[in-house]
């Protein structure tokens, strides 16, 4: 346990929580509405402080950022439990807290985190996965160490959080990419148990800081949920409430929905929906619209707004840039785009593999966390049907993403040294931390939906 920060005391050993809107009022020897914030004597504890999902290498494109260090390595760190309690989480086997498994979690201090990203060439942390709100005084306490370091600090987020909460983050975070799960009141209370407008005055408020453009980087997101919110009326509002309170520069995501947790009966989001919703969003005037958790489509790609020519070309892990630091390749134009110069990661796969595996991508699932018990260089290599390498990648990270680079590859080779081992987990959507084993979600697991892929 560690104490906790932005809480008061009440009458009678009560304490009131001010980190999230939900602002509860927990008695002695209680948990908050989150699961992980308790009251022992009167005073306000955190009991998931350094609890942490193992570390995971991804690439910053994982977190809906489109506009920042294109195709960056980052470090993802997601805890336990959460301030929303949403049927449909796609992180639910972290974000409620009476679910999680023990052997899912790590413990880490901020040293650790900081000179694990060093020393694997990562200069990014991600705060992601189930949410980091409920994870404040951790999240915190890294962020600085890593800004110390030279790292930067990105904060991944439904964003239910109180005023003060974000006035902390803004001392730290670089880059926030916060999902806004509807612009309706009622969808909120029904299907997250929260509250919209504390999530717009959160994003203003991030926004705000940015004015005198010396700010923090900012995307926003929009899961659009089959049966819920993925309709034109829907989405047309979240376009129209960017334009009215940010401006047409800032990066959406319509975002494509996997069934999970409660929310099982439905098929995935449409894609030909999203479709319609980025087109109605670029014709109101958002001048960078993408789709999310989406494959072979060209609404991933950024498109220079004077010239219309592609500068930054995505297909899973794959990407390629026609960018002359911030300035469009084909015509000059300045671009509101980050991009940073590639760090070179630390890693070097010498010499022939001791033994290799197959990893067969199956049906619509296109990514897989490798796993391995020390950090050891791994090479992955992408194959098409005929067995012809396509391209590749290396990590010696103790756990990293891979995402298939076409709609070619088939296949992954993993080639490591002899006398290791790896663990392989598919995962249905990038963003998301799986738990269960490829060869165990193939008779239908929670990370692997049962619920099918086409409509029932
Ligand atoms: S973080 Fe939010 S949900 Fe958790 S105890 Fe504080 S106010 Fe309640």
């Amino acid at each position: 346990m560690h104490p906790a920060s932005l809480w008061k005391a009440l009458p009678n050993g009560r304490v009131e929580c001010h980190l999230s809107p939900r602002k509860c009022r927990i008695p002695e020897g209680g948990l908050g509405f989150c699961g992980v914030r308790y009251n022992r004597n009167g005073e306000l504890l955190t009991l998931n402080y350094g609890k942490s999902v193992p570390m995971t290498e991804e690439r910053i494109e994982s977190e809906a950022v489109y506009h920042y260090a294109p195709g960056a390595p980052i470090l993802s760190l997601g805890n336990i439990g959460c301030m929303l309690k949403c049927d449909f989480c796609q992180n639910w086997q972290t974000s409620q807290a009476r679910l999680v498994r023990e052997q899912d979690i790590a413990r880490y201090t901020p040293e650790q985190v900081v000179d694990y990203a060093v020393r694997h060439g990562i200069g990014i942390l991600s705060w992601t996965y189930n949410d980091p709100v409920v994870w404040q005084e951790f999240v915190m306490d890294t962020a600085r160490l890593a800004r110390q370091a030279g790292l930067r600090n990105l904060y991944k987020s439904a964003f239910s959080i109180g005023p003060e909460a974000i006035d902390e983050l803004l001392e730290v975070m670089d880059i926030f990419s916060i999902s806004l799960k509807s612009l309706d009141a009622d969808f909120y209370r029904k299907f997250t148990r929260s509250e919209l407008q504390p999530v717009l005055e959160g994003i203003k408020q991030v926004y705000r800081a940015r004015q005198g453009g010396r700010g923090p980087h900012l995307e926003v997101s929009n899961l659009c949920i089959t049966g819920r919110n993925d309709n034109l009326e829907q989405a047309r509002r979240v376009c129209d409430w960017m334009l009215d309170n940010l401006d047409d520069e800032i990066p959406l995501h319509y975002v494509r929905f996997h069934p999970d947790y409660l929310y099982t009966q439905v098929a995935r989001t449409d894609v030909n929906f999203l479709e319609q919703a980025r087109r109605q969003a670029l014709d109101a005037g958002v001048k960078f619209v993408y789709l999310g958790n989406t494959a072979n489509t060209v609404s991933v790609d950024t498109c220079c707004p004077q010239c219309r020519e592609v500068v930054i070309r995505r297909s899973g892990e794959g990407i390629a840039l026609h960018l002359d630091g911030n300035r469009c390749g084909h015509c000059g134009h300045v671009l509101p785009i980050v991009n940073l110069p590639q760090t070179s990661k630390p890693v070097a796969f010498a010499g022939k593999p001791g033994r290799s595996l197959t990893h067969v991508f199956r049906g619509a699932i296109g990514a897989a966390h490798i796993e391995q018990a020390t950090e050891n260089p791994i090479r992955y290599v992408f194959l098409d049907a005929d067995g012809k390498e396509i391209m590749g990648g290396q990590s010696s990270c103790l756990r990293f993403l891979v995402s298939k680079p076409s709609a070619r590859v088939v296949a992954m080779r993993i080639d490591l040294d002899a006398d290791k081992d790896v663990r392989v987990l598919e995962v249905f959507d990038r963003a998301h931390f799986p738990t269960v084993l490829t060869e165990q979600s193939q008779s239908g697991s929670c990370d692997v939906p049962p619920a099918p892929l086409q409509p029932r």
